[in-house]
């Protein structure tokens, strides 16, 4: 291990600008060094609803200067979730109070919260250059680089490619094209404004300028959950149903109401209430994608890695997915830091040691909480209605990636090295 001498930062390209991209650019100039990000949306657009990151990092954000007093505002501030069941029965409420010493949960609309981060990555020099389009990876044993649709050539030491669930960076880390699989369910997402909820009184109490609200339906292979936020003049709702379509996914594909409305047919009246008060070009309907665990991150000459949703998709039931991509952009930046740029193939590879089993065994929560929800016997659910709480587990949330990449550093990579001299003895 070497450290990088600062005549001669590390050069690191990123592709995309979402969580994993921003969160690796930002780690890496305050590391020093040199960032060039490559966005392919020719302008920083506001798209999507609702995102939510944890505490594990919400102690990211807390850690760069002035991004926690411009997210406040922006944010959902609740303490709890109340659960209903379809046919509107109060279950119950699920409290976060017990874990406010594992730090600070941001919720808001992605958008808003892209902008913050964004502006934050650019205040450190991150050169982002939009409309940047990569259409193909290479490397060789010393460097890294990537060809974009105007043919211009851009090499570093090393790429992160953060190029989300569509990653084309993915075919040559594994050598081959994977196709994202259907996850067979959808979600349908609105972001609107409370207008038309304040004038139904079924609904009025969601827009309440004091308090934010949180709420979720649960029922048969469906859930519907609500959030106000910006003092009771905005909402948010997520509707995740069963589907078998075909797995094409956009973020700007409309949603239907009449459908959404037909998924939750026979529920509780409020939830049509909230469905029918959403103006028709505010719903999105997302097929949610999944893939196979992939055996690596790292390609073959380690000068390229995945990170974010281009390494690991995770299911909206996780409440993970943007959490554990800030994570994987941290925990490469350290690792590119510790190893310097005489040795970021190595970096590479112990940054996916790290992460893999973490990441797997978090991506596994989602799975397990949607079945927790849509697979209850809800007869059963009402005579123990905690049984539908959302395990919340410290090792996930009281997690610092920052913290735990500098501390596990040192062993991983010795043991790394130690398994590469054994299979070379072996040979
Ligand atoms: C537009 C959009 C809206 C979203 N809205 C929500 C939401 O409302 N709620 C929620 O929970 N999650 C949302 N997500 C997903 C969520 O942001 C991610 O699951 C999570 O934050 C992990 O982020 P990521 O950076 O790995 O991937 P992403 O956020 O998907 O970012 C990937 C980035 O890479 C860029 N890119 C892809 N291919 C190329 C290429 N070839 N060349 C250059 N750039 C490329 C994309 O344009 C994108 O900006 C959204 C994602 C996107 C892209």
């Amino acid at each position: 291990m070497s450290s990088s001498s600062p005549s001669s930062p590390i050069k690191v390209v990123i592709v995309g600008a979402g969580f994993a991209g921003l969160t690796a650019a930002i780690s890496c100039r305050e590391r020093g060094f040199s960032v060039t990000l490559l966005e392919s949306s020719p302008t920083r657009r506001q798209l999507g609803d609702i995102i939510s990151f944890g505490s594990n990092s919400g102690r990211i954000f807390l850690r760069w200067p002035g991004v926690e007093a411009a997210l406040d505002p922006l944010c959902h501030h609740s303490d709890g979730l109340n659960f209903y069941a379809y046919d509107g029965d109060f279950l119950c409420r699920q409290v976060w109070d017990s874990e406010k010493e594992w730090g600070k949960r941001f919720n808001g609309h992605r958008g808003e919260i892209h902008e913050v981060v964004w502006n934050h990555a650019v205040s450190l020099g991150v050169d982002i250059r939009l409309g940047s389009k990569v259409i193909q990876y290479f490397e060789t044993e010393s460097k890294a680089g990537i060809v974009l649709k105007t043919g211009e050539r851009i090499s570093g030491d090393v790429v992160l490619a953060a190029d989300g669930v569509r990653s084309l960076a993915r075919t040559i880390v594994l050598g081959f094209e994977d196709k994202p699989q259907s996850s067979g369910y959808a979600v349908y997402r609105a972001w609107m404004d409370t207008d038309k909820l304040k004038e139904n009184p079924l609904t009025a109490y969601l827009a309440d300028p004091q308090v934010d609200h949180h709420e979720g339906w649960l029922g048969p292979d469906v859930h519907f959950l609500v959030a106000t936020l910006q003092k009771g003049t905005k909402c948010s709702w997520v509707l995740t149903h069963k589907d078998t379509a075909d797995i094409e996914e956009s973020w700007s594909a409309p949603g239907d109401i009449e459908d959404a409305v037909k998924a939750v047919e026979g529920w509780a009246p409020i939830v049509h209430a909230i469905i029918r008060a959403t103006p028709p070009d505010r719903v999105v309907d997302w097929k949610l994608v999944f893939r196979d665990p992939l055996p690596t991150y790292v390609s073959p000459q380690s000068r390229i890695a995945l990170i974010g949703d281009a390494a690991h998709p995770f299911l909206p039931t996780s409440i993970q997915g943007a959490s554990q991509s800030m994570e994987d952009g941290v925990t490469a930046a350290v690792c590119l830091g510790l190893a310097g740029k005489e040795n970021v193939q190595e970096a590479l590879k112990v940054y996916e040691k790290i992460r893999y089993e973490r990441v797997h065994a978090v991506q596994q929560t989602g799975v397990t909480n949607r079945d927790n929800w849509h697979k209850a016997d809800f007869d059963e659910v009402k005579k123990n209605p905690a049984s539908i709480k959302l395990p919340r587990y410290d090792w996930v949330l009281n997690f610092d990636a920052q913290e735990h990449a500098y501390k596990v550093y040192e062993e991983t990579a010795k043991a790394l090295q130690e398994e590469k001299t054994e299979v070379t003895a072996a040979l």
